[in-house]
């Protein structure tokens, strides 16, 4: 007998999307039978990208790994709304060191009060890619740096390409 189909929904801004965010698809992608990548609008966060840059870039970057399995959408509501709405039984979160575990710790346990049936999974990035996060991405790029180690070819092109039209 076929067993329920597994979804995960890893939610994130990927304003830009780094090689830390792939790490976790990757691995995650292999603890479901669907991934939904979701992209939030987060317009408090005042993103480098808007979000259909942002899907795009994602769309993009997760082609090789896709193998029909991987979705990425939009979202602009509560998490554990857009979770039940795509039919997940686990929202995977990346974990770095101890900087995130405050925030997802809280959020994690919040997103149980709401819903105990959806788990939230957290996933470490490999040890070479644990400290990349967007925000450095961009503070490196707008003072010159390259960001090279931290992002794909095509996404430090689209950095540049974004600085250069201001
Ligand atoms: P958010 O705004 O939700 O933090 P991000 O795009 O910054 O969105 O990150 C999405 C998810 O990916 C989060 O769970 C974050 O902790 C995780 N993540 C981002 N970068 C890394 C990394 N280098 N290693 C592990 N997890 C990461």
């Amino acid at each position: 007998m076929a067993g329920k189909e597994r979804i995960g929904v890893y939610p994130g801004t990927f304003d830009p999307m780094t090689l830390g965010h792939l790490d976790i698809i990757r691995r995650g992608a292999h603890l479901v039978d669907r991934l939904v990548i979701g992209i939030t609008t987060n317009p408090a966060k005042s993103p480098m990208f808007t979000v259909e840059e942002r899907l795009a870039m994602v769309r993009r970057e997760v082609a090789d790994i896709d193998h029909g399995t991987i979705e990425v959408v939009e979202f602009d509501s509560l998490l554990m709304n857009f979770a039940e709405a795509q039919g997940a039984s686990l929202i995977l979160r990346g974990l770095r060191a101890v900087a995130d575990f405050e925030y997802e710790y809280q959020m994690a346990g919040m997103n149980q009060q709401l819903n105990d049936d959806i788990e939230t999974v957290f996933l470490m990035a490999d040890v070479s890619l644990q400290p990349i996060a967007s925000r450095l991405v961009k503070e490196i790029a707008v003072y010159g740096g390259s960001i090279d180690k931290f992002v794909t070819p095509a996404v430090a092109a689209d950095v540049a390409a974004k600085l250069n039209q201001r």
